[in-house]
């Protein structure tokens, strides 16, 4: 697989990972998201978000257009086994397709065709079929050992960066 050294589109990611990167939620963390934390906010931050990428895909470059809902907004999170905390960590635009694969198996059970996610997968990272299957177990593998753990989330980041209270609090 080519590796993309390009920090700019992924600011978080280290420079051993592909461009376009799989990160399935664990089962135990599914809605521990933003929308979890403080629902009332999380359309004023996504279209902030998407404002910043000025309506392009953060990954592939695709341009959406700021009507049709083609963007969507991917939040990243970093997963400490060690500690079980999974703490949000940065906020991407990303095309439909971009943010179908990065939740590869949720997107496969909601029906997406697996045909197309793992073509988009190779394509963006210029793999060929078989270090997208090694990439893709690899993931899966990471998933599994993770959806053993108990975690706890850090929503920090929401807090400090865009101000945004818990919705309880
Ligand atoms: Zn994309």
């Amino acid at each position: 697989m080519t590796i993309n050294y390009d920090t700019n589109v992924v600011p978080l990611a280290t420079a051993k990972e592909p461009k376009l990167t799989i990160e399935m939620v664990p089962s135990p963390c599914w809605h521990q998201n933003a929308r979890f934390y403080n629902e009332d906010f999380w359309d004023i931050i996504r279209y902030h978000i998407y404002g910043l990428a000025g309506y392009t895909c953060q990954i592939c470059g695709k341009k959406c257009s700021e009507k049709s809902g083609e963007l969507e907004c991917h939040e990243k999170f970093h997963y400490n086994e060690e500690l079980g905390i999974q703490t949000i960590v940065g906020l991407q635009a990303l095309c439909y397709w971009c943010h179908a694969v990065k939740h590869y198996d949720r997107s496969k059970g909601k029906g997406v065709d697996e045909t197309l996610l793992f073509a988009h997968l190779c394509r963006i990272n210029d793999a060929t079929p078989e270090e997208g299957v090694r990439y893709l177990n690899k993931k899966r593998d990471e998933c599994r050992r993770r959806a053993k753990l108990k975690w706890a989330v850090d929503f920090s980041y929401l807090k400090e960066r865009f101000l945004i209270p818990a919705k309880n609090s």
